[in-house]
């Protein structure tokens, strides 16, 4: 099967110019040949789209749960097979509102591990998944109702070697406390640099990029010098915490939907009480933070935390409209974010629409580097050469 795509506009996922009136023809899953509108080409199938892009890339999320106002709660009503069926249904969604890979950074057991697997088998559809089962934290830590309690460095390396044997292929750590879970300070270190050194040092000996959980100051600088690849939300950085990230070449997944989800519906009532709070008081420090970092030359990755209160899994186009609203990047620079920061990040092939390059892309009805809002509601998905989804 040959797809064509006639475009007036194809942005490539890079901070490139995007090029004007091409066609992209796709053939064994990948894009095989770009040309001019004008040039004559075979396919099976021929598309027009006024805009094209990758397909989307959420660094952070949490396949099985959907955006309840308790995520604690989920952990006590709904049982282990509940959430895997929800991982199922949430990576369809998220497929068809353009996202074509995601990274799970922590699930109560191998829900997204085994969705994944039906995914590759053909037997359920999704995006490309990376999967950090369970998340290492310390004994009583943010997260300990689904995570990996974990304690000392050696405790942590057979954590490590537990989630690679259960199949995951990246590692999550939780270096401070976190909004969700009661009793968690945000601002207050958990796993120790020592014990966080140990886990990525174990995670590098098999090939597997770590992800921390950091919201505190001193937490998330040590999570960099213990050298994870990522440092996810990030709200309470500050310029020593800056310049680390940019020694060790880290990235930021500011996750900027998941506090402002649960600060917009703070009235309804429907969240804990200690949710509610701590989102509150993070969110005005977060934005400026995070602004900060960017401004600085941080590189920031596309991540929503989808799953967390009201942050759905068939909405990560919000974060990128937060991208824009509160650190003040372009369209086109949140796009990337989304797209080929995100790829560099995961180590994934895929974020970059070029000939050779992987067939995960978007027909778009509007224009994201004018309207960033163009990302929503695509009319067309393609994942790996097919057709995932057309709008009816
Ligand atoms: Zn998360």
């Amino acid at each position: 099967m040959r797809i064509a795509i006639r475009t007036g506009h194809l942005y490539d996922g890079t901070a490139a110019a995007p090029r004007e009136n091409v066609t992209l023809l796709l053939e064994k899953g990948r894009v095989a040949r770009i040309v001019r509108n004008d040039e004559p080409l075979q396919a099976d199938r021929t598309y027009e789209a006024r805009t094209v892009v990758p397909g989307l890339i959420n660094s952070h999320v949490h396949l099985e749960v959907n955006g309840e106002p308790d995520t604690l709660g989920v952990y006590v009503v709904r049982n282990a097979k509940e959430r895997a069926l929800y991982a199922a249904t949430n990576a369809r969604r998220a497929l068809h509102a353009g996202v074509t890979t995601v990274r799970d950074l922590g699930a109560s057991d191998a829900q997204a591990i085994e969705v994944r697997e039906a995914i590759a088998r053909g037997e359920h559809v999704g995006p490309a998944i990376l999967a950090a089962g369970k998340a290492l934290c310390m004994t009583g830590g943010h997260g300990f109702f689904l995570g990996r309690e974990t304690d000392g460095p050696w405790d942590a390396r057979k954590a490590v070697r537990e989630q690679r044997k259960a199949g995951a292929t990246c590692i999550k750590l939780i270096a401070t406390g976190g909004v969700l879970t009661k009793g968690a300070v945000p601002g207050q270190d958990q796993l120790s640099e020592e014990e966080m050194r140990a886990a990525v040092d174990e995670a590098r000996t098999h090939g597997m990029r770590v992800a921390a959980h950091a919201i505190g100051t001193n937490g998330i600088k040590n999570a960099l010098r213990a050298g994870v690849t990522s440092i996810e939300h990030g709200h309470l950085l500050d310029d020593e915490a800056i310049a680390l990230f940019k020694e060790r070449g880290a990235y930021l997944v500011p996750t900027l939907a998941a506090v402002r989800c649960i600060y917009e519906n703070a009235q309804t009532g429907a969240q804990p009480d200690f949710v509610v709070r701590k989102a509150t008081e993070l969110h005005e420090r977060a934005a400026e933070n995070i602004a900060r970092a960017w401004r600085a030359g941080v590189r920031i990755a596309g991540g929503s935390d989808a799953g967390t209160p009201y942050n759905y899994h068939e909405n990560y186009a919000y974060e990128i409209e937060l991208l824009v609203t509160m650190l003040g990047m372009t369209p086109q620079q949140a796009l990337t974010a989304a797209t080929s920061v995100a790829a560099e990040l995961l180590g994934v092939d895929a974020g970059v629409l070029e000939e050779g390059r992987p067939a995960d892309l978007l027909l778009l009805d509007g224009d994201p580097g004018i309207d960033v809002h163009a990302l929503r509601d695509p009319r067309v998905v393609i994942k790996g050469g097919a057709v995932a989804y057309e709008r009816a």
